[in-house]
């Protein structure tokens, strides 16, 4: 064992670190999660348990930072070959996530944030979903004792309105397959201000708009096409639609950005009611040609920032009363990717 770590330190590594290298022969208990949107996307993964923790990681069959291992009485996991995790189960996804049917409708996107890997990813990668394909696998896990809850995302095809049209008819249909008691997250791409009462009409309870990053010069060379101040703008408007502690959007650190300009962008979005999700950023061969075009060379997140920076986050949210483990769908909800304060540290 790493002497000492808690279990927030031996995440935040995992979350820092590189893929699982599984044993040889070794049969996953249930099957592996093939993601085409978060910072897993076209990658194998699978979700690790450990100390009351979760974390998805990629898995490999030839190498890996990190080597889960057969023992007599379960599973345990090293790190650079050294114990790291002497107990570890893996928990099945539903679709994506752990306990939610995390549906992603559409990878190709008319944007190019160069963080983002879904547009990037091979036809063969991709899913494609119509509303016919949702509602099947909607009924294929509707009886699982574990769904809790179902989130909806797409990237934006053809317009954000012909986006938004379609993400719309989905939640209306889960809502009428799954009842009221299932809450429905969405993550959309919102243009106009009206998008928002419609999604929450058509039976949503949490939303989230992605910020990404309050730093303006990076914003403009990684999302150059969108435009911050009106996400800022549509997530004051969708507190006023969903309410406070419903909202919540995904600040990107790693892009070279300061703390400072993180908390500050903490502060302001729980000023508004809003949990924000810190998310490290999480390189791969797809993503980290084209972002390292724009920003230069990139240095690699370090567990000891992912901690602090969830430290500090966490003193502000309790200043503002706002805490995460009231989320019950999308990442707040699903803790794979992040350090969550309150559920993690
Ligand atoms: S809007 Fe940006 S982050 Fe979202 S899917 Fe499109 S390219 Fe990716
Ligand atoms: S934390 Fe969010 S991005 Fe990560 S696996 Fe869960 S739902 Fe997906």
């Amino acid at each position: 064992m790493e002497a000492g770590l808690s279990g927030a330190e031996k995440k935040a590594i995992l979350l820092a670190g590189g893929s699982v290298l599984l044993p040889k022969d070794f049969h996953l208990p249930f099957k592996a999660s093939r993601s085409t949107a978060g910072p897993g996307a076209g990658s194998v993964s699978v979700v690790f348990t450990f100390e009351g923790l979760r974390v998805k990681k990629s898995i490999s069959r030839e190498q890996g930072e990190f080597e889960l291992l057969e023992t007599v009485t379960g599973l345990c996991m090293t790190h650079r070959g050294k114990p790291f995790l002497d107990m570890v189960e893996i928990q099945p996804t539903i679709y994506h996530s752990p306990e939610q049917a995390f549906i992603n409708l559409h990878q190709e996107c008319i944007y190019d944030c160069k963080f983002c890997t879904s547009p990037r990813l091979g036809k063969d990668a991709t899913k494609d979903l119509d509303l016919d394909k949702v509602r099947r696998m909607i009924r294929e896990v509707a009886d699982r004792k574990d769904l809790c809850a179902v989130s909806i995302t797409s990237a934006v095809v053809g317009s954000p309105k012909a986006t938004i049209d379609e993400m719309v008819e989905v939640v209306r249909m889960v809502r009428s397959e799954l009842g009221n008691d299932i809450p429905i997250g969405v993550e959309p791409y919102i243009s106009e201000a009206s998008q928002i009462e419609r999604l929450k009409d058509a039976g949503a309870d949490e939303i989230k708009m992605n910020v990404e990053t309050f730093d303006p010069e990076i914003f403009q060379k990684v999302c150059g096409e969108l435009d911050l101040d009106w996400i800022m703008e549509a997530l004051g408007h969708a507190v006023a639609v969903f309410g406070r502690g419903k909202v919540t959007t995904n600040i990107i650190f790693g892009l070279g950005e300061s703390d400072r300009s993180i908390l500050e962008g903490v502060e302001r979005l729980a000023g508004m009611g809003i949990v924000p999700t810190l998310r490290p950023l999480r390189l791969n061969e797809i993503n980290r040609p084209v972002l390292e075009e724009v920003l230069g060379p990139i240095e690699p997140v370090s567990p000891e920032r992912i901690l602090s920076l969830s430290r500090r986050s966490k003193e502000i949210l309790i200043r503002h009363g706002l805490t995460p483990t009231t989320y019950r769908t999308m990442c707040h909800h699903c803790r794979c990717c992040d350090i969550v304060p309150f559920a993690d540290i």
